[in-house]
């Protein structure tokens, strides 16, 4: 099996290479109202890796819409109040039939080798992974899946290599996390930012698996507020290096890497000759000698993956070894993680069918009561239920990869979208799964336990999803503030801006007299499917309303309200899941679809209960009645840190 699928990874790469990779760039979208610790873990995307042999229809329009202020991404959009359906309509397909094909010859040797070799038990108990896996991921490829076959990788696109992931994702989380932690971030930035020399010297070794990566960034007193950094880099008195000194923690491949980006303070002089700290990236060889690394972490979950402490003491970086130039380490970071966050929505698509699979094959062979316990109403929910979270995941997993292959720069929101919503449904999907497993689902032969422990994680790293609920919220408002801002400018000259604000006020006017302001997704979504249309075109509008009525209510304050911010991210990604699952399953009944009929439940019943949610996510948002209870709780939770825990009397007294 090995010899096959080394055989095919071969073959993909003697496949024609129709164009060489090529770095896009765009215009930086600064974040103004976004305190650093909320960007920290987000980004705007700037530089975007360009898949070999591929055609790019949204570049252009999007550099001219961003070079007017504009964006075309539909979550961006949702912030005005408007639905940009350009990205999300039709459901994007970008693969052509030599992509496809190439995929194809992916795909059963990588199930393969994960059903019939990787062994995912012992490599969690090993707490390592196994050198046979170890050596036929290699043998596939799989360290190198979007590395440009010249340099010896596969070549492969955003949603070719979403589709791969998904298979690792559905078996073994820990080999996720180390392929990941190696291609998706640890070496993305010599992808992303590398130049010609750097892509040359560093990817054959990297893309072959001989030598792994790992990304630094994290430390002790620097979490999800990347800009506080301590490890530093300072030239040398020739010129010629950076001397590396401090320390990262938890860094994944950190005891296994041989190529390291880095992250460190450098002074760099502004153009009025004063010296301030900025981040710069730097790729560190630990052949340059003074880098160490700790001890294994013994973690929770993901623990065939590798995740150590790792220390620089006066390293010689050459100065060719700047990533994305001086003092531009911030958005090297921001945007390899940005790059990075589809994968994890794909990958954990996968790890939801598995849980549903270990669900669905324990609920139709269990009896209690006398009968299968899948007869019930109350497991026919879980099922239901993990189906949904598992089908939305897949949708927005999908269109983002998609949407980045055909030039998309501006997916940021939808990127943290997915991350947050895969996390969280992949945790929902394997605990229901449990429960449908009952005790067999606790015992650690059954396999759902790992993932659980597994799964754990993907809330917390690469942005918490707590942050990146802010990143969401206060993106997005930014970008609404801006046309507020332009028709408190327009007011000024009434006459002069008469065209306008006749359509602001005629928007708002209808609103006001409880007229929707025509916004229809009809024409977009399959008649089968008005009635979710029309409530994800109405969620919309109603979005776009709360936002405006919240920015004239906080102004720029509104970066301090983290209880309506959440209510706000949260609306926001409901309202994606809706246009996801609206897009992929009006496309699924227009090409009549073997599982069209059953897309359609699900679209049915996601888009009604999402549509309620975002109501009362948004009605809380703006409520009096609610923003006290939200002062309440700021007291209680005050008043149990003042206390160190819970200091209620106990009701016996004692
Ligand atoms: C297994 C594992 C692997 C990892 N791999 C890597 C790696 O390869 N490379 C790397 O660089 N790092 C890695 N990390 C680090 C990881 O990215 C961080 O743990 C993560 O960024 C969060 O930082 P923190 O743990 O310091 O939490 P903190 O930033 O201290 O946050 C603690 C809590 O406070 C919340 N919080 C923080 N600030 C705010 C705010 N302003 N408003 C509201 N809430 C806030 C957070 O959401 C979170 O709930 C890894 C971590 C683990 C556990």
């Amino acid at each position: 099996m090995f010899r096959s699928a080394g055989y095919l990874a071969r073959s993909v790469s003697n496949l024609s290479i129709k164009s060489k990779p090529q770095i896009l760039r765009c215009a930086d979208n600064s974040s103004r109202v976004i305190p650093s610790s909320c960007r920290s873990t987000a980004a705007s995307p700037e530089p975007r890796q360009e898949p070999a042999g591929k055609t790019l229809p949204n570049t252009k329009k999007e550099a001219s819409a961003s070079a007017q202020g504009e964006s075309r991404s539909f979550a961006m959009n949702l912030f005005q109040g408007k639905i940009a359906t350009e990205q999300v309509f039709p459901f994007p397909e970008v693969l052509d039939d030599e992509q496809k094909e190439i995929l194809q010859m992916l795909v059963d040797p990588c199930a393969k080798f994960f059903e019939e070799q990787n062994d995912a038990l012992k490599n969690d108990a090993m707490e390592k992974i196994d050198d046979t896996s170890m050596q036929g991921l290699r043998e596939m490829g799989a360290f190198g899946l979007q590395v440009p076959q010249e340099l010896g990788g596969l070549g492969l696109n955003n949603t070719q290599y979403a589709r791969l992931v998904e298979i690792v994702g559905a078996h073994d989380l820990g080999v996720g996390i180390t392929l990941g932690a190696h291609q998706s971030i640890g070496f993305k930035g010599i992808l992303l930012f590398g130049s010609p020399e750097q892509k040359t010297k560093y990817l054959p070794p990297l893309a072959s698996g001989e030598q792994m990566a790992a990304f630094c960034l994290t430390e002790p007193a620097c979490g999800s507020d990347a800009s506080a950094i301590r490890t530093r880099a300072v030239l040398s008195d020739d010129g010629k290096h950076y001397v590396l000194n401090g320390s990262k923690i938890w860094i994944s491949n950190g005891g296994l890497a041989e190529v390291f980006t880095v992250f460190a303070q450098t002074p760099v002089t502004g153009p009025e000759g004063e010296t301030k700290d900025k981040v710069t990236a730097l790729i560190v060889e630990r052949s340059h000698g003074g880098v160490s690394h700790g001890a294994p972490e013994k973690k929770m979950g993901i623990k065939a993956s590798n995740t150590a402490e790792v220390y620089f003491e006066d390293v010689m970086v050459p100065v060719e070894n700047v990533l994305g130039g001086v003092g531009g380490g911030f958005k090297v970071a921001m945007n390899i993680l940005n790059n990075g966050r589809f994968g994890m929505g794909a990958a954990l698509s996968g790890t939801m069918k598995y849980c549903i699979w270990k669900a669905v094959e324990h609920a139709s062979t269990r009896m209690q009561f006398g009968s299968r316990i899948d007869s019930y109403g109350a497991i026919q929910e879980k099922i239901a239920r993990m189906t949904m979270v598992q089908f939305v995941t897949e949708s927005m997993a999908y269109m983002l990869s998609a949407n980045m292959d055909q030039g998309s720069t501006d997916f940021q929101i939808e990127a943290a979208i997915s991350k947050i919503y895969a996390s969280e449904a992949a945790w929902f999907c394997a605990d229901e799964g449990i429960q449908i497993l009952g005790g067999m689902g606790y015992m650690r032969d059954c396999g759902m336990e790992k993932v659980m422990r597994d799964l754990r994680i993907f809330r917390i790293f690469e942005g918490t999803n707590d942050i990146l609920r802010l990143f969401v919220a206060l993106t997005g408002i930014q970008y609404a503030g801006k046309s507020l801002k332009e028709l408190q400018k327009a007011l000024k000259n009434p006459l002069a801006n008469m065209g306008a604000l006749t359509g602001a006020a005629t928007k708002r006017a209808k609103r006001m007299v409880g007229l929707g302001s025509g916004l229809s997704l009809a024409q977009h979504a399959h008649p089968q499917l008005n009635d979710s249309a029309e409530k994800t075109a109405k969620a919309v509008e109603q979005f776009g309303a709360t936002v405006e009525s919240l920015l004239m209510k906080f102004n720029k304050n509104i970066i301090d309200e983290q209880f309506v911010l959440k209510r706000v991210a949260d609306s926001a990604i409901d309202i994606y899941g809706m246009v996801a699952v609206l897009s992929r399953v009006s496309r699924s009944l227009e090409q009549n679809l073997p599982s069209a009929e059953h897309e359609k439940l699900i679209c049915e019943v996601f888009c009604d209960e999402a549509a309620e949610r975002i109501q009362q996510n948004l009605a809380s948002a703006n409520s009096r009645r609610v923003h006290k209870n939200f002062d309440t709780l700021t007291k209680i939770s005050k008043n149990v840190v003042e206390n160190g825990g819970a200091f209620q009397v106990h009701p016996l007294g004692y």
